[in-house]
């Protein structure tokens, strides 16, 4: 007889559980996802029949009593991570919860606490560590390619399309607005790839063109990291030709990532130096099954989640002060844990 499914949840009917994150999942030998929760019934019935879900609920809370949900994806919007991460911690579910983490760091850290209280796994689904082409530059940068690096320059400027045009650019209680949803991913990318951590930031946003309610949708930010890199960022959701792209320039020589910063298991890393251009080796693979499969294997105790709990708190620290400053138009600190502490 064939053995139960590791049992998945989705938490939110989303976008992005439907274009990546159940192909995700069901991609690990004996994972599936096996039941669905929206706030409408309507919606819970109509996505779990489109992606083969056995059970739709129209309550977190009875998608948690569901024995067979042993770990669940949080992908509603940004307001709704904290109160869903905190009822699956209680009931004893691991996580794997969306970016950002929620709208406050008291709020992540209230959430990273009670998972742990709980004794469940918590990570977070900052998916660009899982490019091929981002751990390239990584290990280049690791291995010395350009010896000491000096800056970074992050080019994360998309094209929102008409189906995402929602509480995005109009709802700021959902915690809408680029720097949550873009810069977010660029702040990790960069902790990730410089194995640092940033301490400062300034930033401007500029006048909305697409978002409405005081939302930004186009923000350049500076960021000092503690290695002494300064990284430049630039995230937009109103230009539909620019290219993404991730480039670190250091003493020997420089890493150039192009059309990098997707969800597609896509682009090319360039290293140049005193010898010239060459392209260095990439091996893509899809970027979210790479972070469920790490997820899975922090289940097993066999190594972190790719991005953990912590990791989430910092790279939203980053991103709140990036949005602060350009509040504030002051240079913001950004809060980061002592060592021996919580982040
Ligand atoms: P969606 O707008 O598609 O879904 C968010 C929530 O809105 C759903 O959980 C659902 O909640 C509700 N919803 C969905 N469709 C409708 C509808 N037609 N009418 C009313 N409500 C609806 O958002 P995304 O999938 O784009 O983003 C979800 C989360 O994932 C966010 O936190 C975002 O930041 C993150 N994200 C992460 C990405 C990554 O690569 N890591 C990429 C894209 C998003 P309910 O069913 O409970 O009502």
């Amino acid at each position: 007889m064939a053995s139960q499914p590791y049992g998945w949840g989705l938490i939110g009917a989303s976008t992005i559980a439907a274009e990546h994150m159940i192909g995700a999942i069901r991609s690990q030998p004996g994972h599936d996802v096996v039941c669905v929760a929206s706030r409408s019934p309507a919606r819970a019935r109509d996505y779990a029949a489109a992606h083969g879900i056995a059970r739709a609920c129209d309550s977190v809370a009875g998608l948690l009593a569901d024995p067979a949900v042993q770990a669940v994806y949080v992908s509603t919007t940004n307001e709704r991570h904290r109160d869903d991460v905190l009822a699956a911690a209680a009931a004893g579910k691991h996580v794997l919860c969306e970016k950002p983490l929620a709208l406050t760091l008291a709020e992540a850290r209230e959430m990273a606490a009670a998972c742990e209280a709980a004794g469940v796994v918590m990570a977070t689904n900052h998916h660009l560590r899982n490019a091929a082409t981002h751990r390239r530059i990584r290990q280049a940068l690791r291995e010395g390619a350009i010896g000491r690096p000096l800056f970074a320059r992050v080019f994360h400027a998309v094209h929102l399309s008409a189906a995402l045009r929602g509480w995005r650019i109009d709802n700021p209680a959902a915690g809408g607005g680029v720097t949550l949803d873009i810069a977010v991913h660029d702040t990790d990318t960069l902790r990730f790839i410089l194995d640092a951590e940033p301490l400062e930031a300034v930033a401007m946003a500029q006048a909305p063109v697409m978002a409405r309610q005081g939302l930004a949708d186009g923000v350049m930010a500076v960021l000092r990291f503690d290695n002494g890199v300064l990284a430049q960022l630039h995230d937009a959701y109103t230009t539909p030709h620019a290219e993404t792209g991730i480039e670190i320039h250091g003493e020997r020589g420089s890493l150039i990532g192009r059309n990098v910063m997707t969800q597609h298991p896509a682009g090319e890393v360039i290293l140049r130096d005193g010898a010239g251009e060459r392209r260095l080796d990439v091996a893509h693979e899809d970027l979210y099954a790479r972070g469920v499969a790490q997820f899975c294997a922090a289940l097993r105790g066999a190594g972190p989640a790719a991005a953990t709990a912590a990791d989430g708190i910092r790279s939203l620290a980053a991103a709140l002060a990036i949005a602060e400053a350009c509040r504030s138009g002051q240079r913001v600190r950004i809060v980061q844990a002592q060592a021996g502490e919580a982040p």
